[in-house]
This record gives structure tokens, sequence and C-alpha cells, in this order.
């Protein structure tokens, strides 16, 4: 049996348009079940080398202490599969019970030691029993179903010390490293990363061991949301409903890494799946469970307010999908027209912000925006992450902005300006059906979801100068926004929206702020985009700076590839197998490649699992041993071994020689 893709309907949760998890088998792993009806749980992995007791017990106790409920460390050979157990006594000695998870990748022999010491065990499909060449083969049913049976026995021993210890285990898949026999029969998509999976928990369920987590993980977000749903979907055909362990593989640190875990982590969740959640950060790993802990927080609100009891006091959800042709599993933008060249049809999504609060009568306001502007020549220069409009609300600026800025005013002020140039209004919905004084260029008019279905909606003057700002005050604004769309969709409506999303923060750490805003931001609009939705974006904060703004709405549509404003790194967490240290490294290279605009540069820890990791960057940067690195062009190995001294002007070197470099602007 494999995944039969003309026989897929796109269901692959309860409700496309309200909150409700889907409820799946809970498995046990040491004291703390996951799945069911058990809270979405939080874990991480150690970056410690496995030999190093002491380093990587008090790296475990530093993550249990930020909110780690479970804690996996790596186990590349047989040794550190056994000093799993030292590990696990001075953890215990210590007080602390939490399961642990050992991660395996090539070695059967080092899984089946470990099995019988910590509560679970990760393996890879796409390397448990391969190895990986980059041979494309051309197999036969018969030869495929071979390769199948020759897996079987090399992993059925495992299974079985599984069984016998009570050892759970994830079948985790990474989209950088299926198999050759997966890649040559399924290509390196969304669809072969399910299968890779299906073959093994097949394999599990014909031992009759159960004891199933997995995850379908990538470092491009929209394969990773394309690769769960299918997964979820595929497994209900079969009758099963193993708990998922949700991750953004090489998501890279600070800001990108959180935008980047946030929409494709955060999506997932607004669609009601995920168990537990891992966020990989190139940053210390007890920095990760505050973001997956803030991740996950938002929907503890959100189950009790889908679930209705009944007479019995029984919480039922009844789910809602709408008759939608939208593919989950394949990114298409929503098609819409081109309003006047300003936006929409095949336009990259444009970025709103909000100036109506700033200082209006300082020029240096603009910086935040992404124009800076130069007193002495009294001009201002634009960049990559340069905003399309701004809204001024009533406010009027007391300087000339940029000639290409367009300004955005309500319409009661829009009406009154005498220079009317690059100024364009916008409407409340009950404004605009009314006898007024329409933009011959552009118009713009505020909307909620369901005034869809309002009179002044069937009374709507449509022309192409008109585009929806699309608000929500729903708890479940994502789902709320989203059924927007399908409702466009199915009366043929091809008017570019704005999404616009906004958030109050009543904290007063500036850090925390920050942070809470690219995770909910990226989760509601990124959710949006990934499905091809949103024709631009617009983030409200009060309590944020602009420039914060400014970059995250850049972020977000970077994370989702919808506009690329900025080079991408592809940097690995880092765990006992990194070779040298991957936050000042990944620093490094990003303070002189930051400017490649488009390039994705993947920057990992080792050469086992690096190279397939990496998935589609352009250039990688390898550790291949200690002090040495391995360059990469795309998957092509092509400075070997080389000093890690001169590794980053060598890379550039080969930027160069492929015509990709270009120097940076030194900003006087
Ligand atoms: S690529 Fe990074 S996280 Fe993955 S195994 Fe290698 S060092 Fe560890």
């Amino acid at each position: 049996m494999s995944v039969d893709a003309a026989k897929l309907q796109g269901r692959y949760c309860n409700s496309l348009t309200q909150y409700s998890r889907f409820i799946t088998r809970e498995v046990f792993i040491g004291d703390v079940p996951m799945g069911g009806n058990n809270p979405i749980r939080i874990q991480s992995m150690t970056t410690t080398d496995t030999m190093d007791t002491i380093g990587t017990v008090e790296q475990t106790i530093r993550m249990v202490d930020a909110g780690c409920e479970y804690v996996r460390i790596t186990a590349p050979s047989i040794k550190e599969a056994q000093n799993l157990a030292e590990i696990k006594k001075q953890l215990r000695q210590r007080g602390y019970n939490v399961p642990l998870v050992a991660d395996i990748h090539f070695t059967p022999n080092a899984a089946e030691v470990a099995a019988r010491i910590v509560e679970k065990v990760r393996v890879n499909p796409g390397n448990y029993a391969d190895k990986k060449k980059f041979d494309q083969i051309d197999y036969t049913d018969l030869e495929y179903k071979g390769e199948l049976e020759r897996i079987y026995q090399k992993f059925t021993p495992l299974v079985k010390v599984c069984k016998e210890y009570g050892t759970a285990m994830r079948i985790g898949t990474n989209h950088g490293s299926l198999s050759d026999r997966i890649m040559s029969r399924y290509g390196d998509t969304p669809h072969g990363m399910v299968e890779s999976a299906m073959e093994f928990m097949r394999m599990c369920e014909t031992l009759n061991y159960y004891n199933l987590v997995v995850s379908m993980k990538s470092s491009n977000p929209q394969v990773m949301v394309q690769a769960y749903r299918l997964l979820v979907e595929t497994m209900v055909a079969e009758g099963m409903n193993y708990p998922l362990h949700l991750g953004v593989t090489e998501a890279g640190d600070g800001e990108d890494g959180r935008i980047k875990s946030a929409v494709g982590i955060g999506t997932l969740l607004e669609d009601g799946l995920g168990d537990t959640v891992r966020v990989s950060l190139t940053e210390e790993p007890e920095a990760e469970a505050p973001v997956a802990i803030a991740l996950v927080k938002r929907y503890s609100l959100r189950s009790q307010e889908s679930r209705v009891k009944n007479q019995d006091g029984v919480f039922n959800i009844q789910p809602t999908t709408p008759n939608t042709q939208h593919n989950p599993y394949e990114y298409r933008k929503r098609h819409t027209y081109e309003a006047n060249a300003f936006i929409g049809g095949h336009m990259v999504p444009r970025v709103v912000v909000d100036l109506s609060r700033a200082n209006l009568k300082d020029p240096a306001v603009l910086n935040d925006a992404g124009y800076i502007y130069s007193p002495l020549l009294d001009k201002y220069n634009m960049g990559e992450q340069s905003v399309d409009f701004v809204y001024l609300a009533d406010e009027l600026p007391s300087f000339n902005l940029p000639g290409n800025l367009k300004q955005l005013y309500n319409y009661a002020t829009w009406q009154k300006l005498t220079d009317k140039t690059l100024c364009h209004p916008v409407f409340t919905l009950q404004e605009y059906v009314g006898d007024v004084d329409r933009s011959s260029a552009l118009n713009l008019v505020r909307l909620k979801p369901a005034d869809i279905e309002s009179e002044e909606f069937g009374a709507l003057p449509f022309s192409n100068t008109l585009v929806f700002v699309l608000e929500t005050d729903a708890l479940h604004g994502m789902a709320d926004q989203r059924s927007f769309f399908f409702k466009l969709e199915e009366m043929g409506i091809e008017i570019p929206v704005i999404v616009k999303r906004s958030y109050t923060f009543d904290n007063s750490d500036l850090l925390l702020t920050t942070q809470n805003l690219q995770l909910c931001a990226s989760t509601d609009l990124g959710a949006l985009l990934v499905d091809g939705f949103g024709d631009g974006i617009w983030i409200d904060a009060p309590e944020v700076d602009t420039k914060i703004i400014t970059s995250t709405a850049f972020g977000i549509l970077q994370a989702t590839r919808s506009r690329i404003s900025k080079t991408e790194y592809i940097s690995c967490p880092s765990c006992g197998r990194t070779l040298f240290d991957l936050m000042v490294t990944t620093q490094m290279i990003r303070s002189r490649t930051s400017h490649l605009k488009g390039l994705k540069i993947g920057i990992m820890g080792c050469i086992v699992n690096g190279p397939g990791e990496m998935a589609d960057a352009d250039y990688g940067y390898v550790g291949s041993g200690t002090d040495k690195i391995t360059l990469y062009r795309g998957k092509e190995a092509v400075k070997k071994n080389i000093s890690s001294a001169n590794a980053l002007d060598e890379l550039i070197g080969i930027i160069r020689e492929d015509g990709n470099w270009i120097e940076p602007v030194i900003e006087g």
C-alpha cells in the first residue's frame, strides 16, 4: 500500500474554520504520556557531546527547568548509547525524572542498545537501514518490495526491544534526508516524506507495536506544513492516528528562527494538529522551550471555546468544513486582479505599517519603515525591506514623503487633501457603499469576515481599484479570516486582500513583547500565506516599535517564500555531533553575507547529516572534522576539509565565481 494521490480529499483536520484539536492515540513515554487529551508537550535536544556525562546532565537540567518535558540526546554509536545509562542515572539521582529520547541516524546497533535504557528512541526512516549515496535507481515493483523486506529484517529487532522494554519510538522523517529509494520513486516531495514514514509505521503495526509518534520536518515551512497535513489524511485512511511531533528543522537563530518556526508549527497548531513541539534554534537549547511554550499557550484557551458540553456534561466537537476546492497539499496563490499596479495579481505581497502614532514632524521617522533618511542630502534611500504603504489615519506629515511610498488616509481626511498624489482612501464598508467620492486609482475597504453576509457587501460597487483590508476580532482569528477567503473563492470574487491583524500585549518586558509579536503574527499571517491567501499584510501593535513590525512582516513573507528580501540561513540547532561553535560561526557568516538577497546558505554542524539536512540551500558550510570545513555548491562538495580559519573567505570566493556576489553598500 502507498499514498494514492488520486484518492486524496484534502481532509486533514477536524475543521478549517474553527479550532478543533485532532485527537490522536495516547502513547506512553516514561511518566509523561503524549497524544490523546494530554497537553501539547514541549521538548528539545541537547547540544553537548553525549560522552560528556556531566555536561549533558547539567544541560538537560537547564532544559527541564526551562520547560522541556522530554529531552533528546544524540547516540551516534554504541558507546554514546551505552553512556545514556549513566546520564539517566545521574539525572534520577538529582531528582530529574524527565523521559529521555535517543536520537539515532544510521546505526541500528546503537538504537537497540539505547532502547533498553531510555524512554523513547527516534529513528530517521531515511537512513535507519540505508546509506545515502544520492543514487537514482529505477526500482521495479518487485525490487521495491524486496527493499522493504530487507528493511523489515533490519528494523524488526529494534521494534522487539521497544515492545519488551515499553520504549516509545518516533518515526522522524526529514525532508533533507529521504532515502535514495524514496527519492527515486516519489522525489523530494511531501508525498515522499509521508511514504517514508508510513512504510516504517506499517512495519510496526505488522509487529503489533503501536507506541509511536511521527514527524515530518523540513527547513521550508511550506513543505513541512503540506507533509504533516498529508500524513494525517494518509494515516486516517489507514486507520491510524499516531501523535504528531511538530518542528521546522534548521530554522536558524534570533528573529528568523522564531518566525520560521512559528510559520510552520503555528500553522499546524491552528489546524488543531500537533501533540508535541520542538523549536530548533541555533541558540542554547534552553532558549527553545520558552518559544515552544509561547506557541502552544495560545491553544489552551481555544480548545474550551470550540467544545460545547452536551446534556451529559461530555465535551462534543462539532466541526464544520466548507465545501472548498482548495488543495492543502500544494501551494497555489489565490487568483486576484492587479489593482492598478499597486497590489494583487502576480505582484509580491505588499507590506503596510501604521505610522499614525509616530512623530510626523520628523523625516527620520521613516527609517523604521525601511526608508533611510539622509539629512545632509534631504533624501531617502530605499532598501529591500522598505514598506509599500504607510497608514496615517487622520494625521498629516509636515515633510514630504519619498516619491514611491504610498500613503493611506481615512476616507474623510483623504477627501480633504488638496494633493492626492500617492494618497489613497481607506473606507469602512458602510462608507464605501454610500454616495462617496472614490479614488480613480486605489480604494481600500476595511471589513471583517462576517461582513461577507451583509447587505452592504451585496451592494458593493466592484471595480479594479478596490482592495479589501480584512480584519478580525475572533479568538481563532486565522480560521475566521480563512473562512472569508474560502467564501470569496466560492463566489468567484478576485479582489485583492490585505490581511490585517492587531495585537496588544500587557507585558512590560520589551524582549518578551517582541517575541510574542513575532510568534503570533507569524502564526496568524503565515498560516494564510502558506495557503496562498493574502496580497498584503498589515501588522498593528501599538506597544511594539515600527522597526520590529517592519522586519517581522518581511520575515513572515520570507519564511513563507512569498517575498524574498534577504539572505536565508538554514542553520542546524547543533547537537552532540557538532564540530564547531555554530552560534558564533552563524553570526560570522551572517555578518559578511546578509546583503545577498535571495541566496540560501546552509550552516551545518556535521558532515553525517548536514549535507542532507541543508535541503535546497545554494551553498553549504559544513563541519567535517576538528577545525575542518567542507564547502558545498548545492549538493556538491566543492572544497573538502579546508581549514576553518579561511573557510568563509573560500565560501565567498565560490559565491563570487558563480557571479552571485555583490559588494555590500556601506551606509554613510
Ligand atoms: S546537522 Fe547539526 S543537528 Fe544535525 S546531526 Fe549534524 S550537528 Fe547535529
